[in-house]
Parts: C-alpha cells; sequence; structure tokens
C-alpha cells in the first residue's frame, strides 16, 4: 500500500488524488526501462529526456528516481523546464533542447544549465556571456543533419569552427543532432543523417557525440556514439524485437453517474449517439480539458474488468460517456473507475484511435487529474470500497 506522502495532486493533498480521475506512475517500470534501454546502448552513455514534464508523467518524480539509479544527463526543452527541475538534480548535467532565447543567458549560466546552441546567434550569445562572466561555459552543439528543424547547418559550422576564442570561451560538453526517421529502422533517411552528422562533427573540435532518441536506442550499434536520448522508451513506450519495456502508466476515470436509457435515446452535444437498445450510460470524469482527445467522439473506449465500454456521443470539456449495457447492473456506481490506460489498452491503442501519436496524448494529459507515483508495479484500482 503506498503511503500517503507518495500521493501528490495539482491541488497539493492526497484527498484530491482520492476523489478524481487518476493518473498513477510507476517510478519502478521507468528505472527497470532505462536498466533495458542502457543495456542495448552498450557502452553509450544513457540520458534521460524529461521535457514538458517528462511528457506529462512528472518530471520531478522521475528525474530523482532515475538519478538514484545512476542516470546523469537530463534533456528538458526550455530554460523555464530547466529552472524547476535544477534543485534536484543532484550533480547531474541539465541540457536545454531550444537553447535560451535572448535575456535568459544569466539565468542559464548561474544555474549551471548546459544550453544546447542551435545557431550562430545563440553561440555569439553564449560566448559573450562567457566573456562577462570571466568563466568557461558549457554547452552542447547542436548540427542539423537533414530534418531542417534544429541546429548549425554546414555554413555556420565552418564559421564557428575557424572562431578560436569561441571554443575557449566555452567547453563543449557534446556535438548532436536528431534524426527523423528513427522510428523506420529500413528509412534511408537514417543512414544518410548518420553520415552527415559524423561528417560535419569532424570540422568541430572533438567532443563526445550524441545522434539517437528511443527510437534510435533500438537501431543497430553504430547510431549509439556516445551517448543516446531516449524520453518515451522510458515511459514503457514502443517496442524492441526481444524485448519488453514495463508499463510505467495508468490512466484510470472515475463514475459520477450512471443511468439507463431508452432506444432511441440520443447522448450527449448534439446527440451524436442515438441508443439500438434500451441501454445504461455511465458518465465519467474526464473530459478535452484533461487531455483526452475529443476526436475519440463515438471512436474511444474505456475498460471495466476487461470487458469494453465504448465512448458514447463527442467528448466533453469534463465528461466522457460510455455505453456500459453490456456491464451487469449495478457492476458501476459513483466513485468506482474504469481503465482508459492499463491492462487492456496502451496509450498506443489510444493514439491509434484518436488519429494521433502518444506523445500527444501523454504530453497533453491535465493538470486536473490527480498524480499517484508508485515504487510498485501497476495494478487496477480498487472499486468503490477501497479503504486507502
Ligand atoms: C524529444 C527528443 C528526444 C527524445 O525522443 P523520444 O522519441 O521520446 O525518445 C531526443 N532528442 C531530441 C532532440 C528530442 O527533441
Amino acid at each position: 500500500m503506498p503511503r500517503d506522502d507518495e500521493m501528490i495532486s495539482p491541488f497539493g493533498s492526497d484527498l484530491a488524488y482520492r476523489i478524481g480521475s487518476r493518473l498513477t506512475v510507476s517510478l519502478s517500470a521507468i528505472v527497470a526501462n532505462y536498466s533495458v534501454l542502457r543495456a542495448r546502448a552498450g557502452s553509450a552513455r544513457v540520458a534521460a529526456v524529461v521535457k514538458a514534464d517528462a511528457y506529462g508523467l512528472g518530471a520531478v518524480q522521475i528525474l530523482q528516481a532515475l538519478r538514484e539509479a545512476g542516470c546523469s544527463d537530463f534533456f528538458v526543452a526550455d530554460v523555464a523546464e530547466a529552472r524547476r527541475l535544477s534543485p534536484y538534480r543532484l550533480g547531474a548535467d541539465l541540457y536545454v533542447l531550444n537553447g535560451f532565447q535572448p535575456g535568459a543567458e544569466e539565468t542559464c549560466a548561474a544555474l549551471g544549465i548546459t544550453p544546447v546552441i542551435n545557431s550562430l546567434e545563440q553561440a555569439e550569445h553564449w560566448a559573450i556571456t562567457a566573456e562577462r562572466l570571466g568563466c568557461v561555459l558549457p554547452a552542447a552543439l547542436q548540427i542539423d543533419s537533414g530534418m531542417s528543424r534544429l541546429g548549425l547547418q554546414p555554413t555556420e559550422i565552418d564559421k564557428l569552427a575557424q572562431r578560436s576564442g569561441w571554443f575557449e570561451r566555452v567547453s563543449v560538453r557534446l556535438i548532436m543532432s536528431h534524426l527523423a526517421c528513427a522510428d523506420e529502422p529500413a528509412h534511408r533517411a537514417n543512414a544518410s543523417q548518420r553520415r552527415r552528422f559524423v561528417d560535419l562533427s569532424r570540422r568541430l573540435p572533438k567532443a563526445p557525440l550524441s545522434l539517437a532518441n528511443s527510437a534510435g536506442v533500438f537501431l543497430p550499434k553504430p547510431y549509439h556514439f556516445d551517448l543516446v536520448r531516449p524520453g518515451l522508451a522510458l515511459y514503457g513506450i514502443g517496442s524492441i524485437p526481444g524485448q519488453k519495456l514495463e508499463p510505467a502508466f495508468r490512466v484510470d476515470a472515475r463514475v459520477i453517474q450512471v443511468r439507463s436509457i431508452e432506444a432511441g435515446a440520443g447522448v450527449g452535444y448534439g446527440l451524436s449517439f442515438k441508443a439500438k437498445r434500451p441501454s445504461r450510460v455511465a458518465t465519467v470524469a474526464m473530459g478535452y480539458a484533461d487531455g483526452w482527445p475529443r476526436q475519440l467522439s463515438n471512436r474511444g473506449s474505456a475498460y471495466h474488468k476487461g470487458i469494453k465500454l465504448p465512448f458514447a456521443g463527442r467528448v466533453s470539456m469534463d465528461t466522457i460517456l460510455l455505453d456500459v449495457t453490456n456491464l451487469p447492473d449495478g457492476a458501476l456506481g459513483l466513485g468506482d473507475y474504469v481503465e482508459l490506460v492499463g491492462d487492456h489498452q496502451t496509450i498506443e491503442d489510444v493514439a491509434a484511435d484518436a488519429g494521433t501519436i502518444p506523445y500527444e496524448i501523454l504530453a497533453g494529459l491535465g493538470r486536473r487529474l490527480a498524480r499517484k507515483y508508485t515504487r510498485e508495479a501497476l495494478a487496477s484500482p480498487a472499486g468503490r470500497c477501497q479503504s486507502q
């Protein structure tokens, strides 16, 4: 049974955890997935990408668990995220993928954050800051190896390489790039990006190299270089031939009300669902304000004890209506939970139903969901009589 201090919620007390729909995160599963990635990465260091609040799962808790497990490199998207995590990092390196906006240099320097330098302009600002502070500042350099998203282009790399003064002011901890098609292992772009990355990195002073995200870790060894940067796989998403990642979270929505309706009755906004038979409808406390996509209207499902409960009608802001006619009368009532992600439905299933990718649903999970962190494997929440 988890201790009360492990239950936290956006409202700051465990009470909210008991009354709301919930997101349960298994820190032990994330640590186990970290070990799988470490084994797979061989001699390459394994960093953890905890941007966007660790894809919505809670960056502080996950950073702390992975730090304990020996991870010493963490990536976030922006300086605000880095600032929030900085007090918890215990000497680990914190890299900021987007680098900094003008004006944030001093904050980065003061906190000992390592910005990823994506442009000559950022490079210039960083060196000026180092000069002003009279110190050498750390940085990662990003190279655009073909994705056209972030990073220095060949002519910019050459310009920077010629500025020997820059490399005296800035200590380059990492040269990195990002794969556009790593999730399609046979895609030709993978090999061509890799080749380009190696060629371009040789124009710069020697530093450790990093190319692979989660999908890149599951490409062959030549893609691993000195450091890999998985996010998604840590959170149990994706599959590797011959290896199993542990599910790291579940989402359960709580029942507010159950009603019986006549055949022909309409359900929800626009009455887009019409009962074909006398039916029972359960209303659960989850909606698009909680990040459950409206695209799942009349398409998504929940589960209760393995029985599929199709969404009836449109997803609204705070509620979803479920056709629970296939359950015995009285099987669900006020306070019970239904599974949205868990033993019977993965986030990949949900994303497929919604026509999107798991990243988008995870990162969009609302602040209203109560969050629970456990060091145990994930179990279904008990019904309305639970004592905790
Ligand atoms: C988000 C991100 C990652 C992690 O990607 P996953 O697919 O979640 O493993 C790694 N590197 C960069 C540059 C990223 O933006």
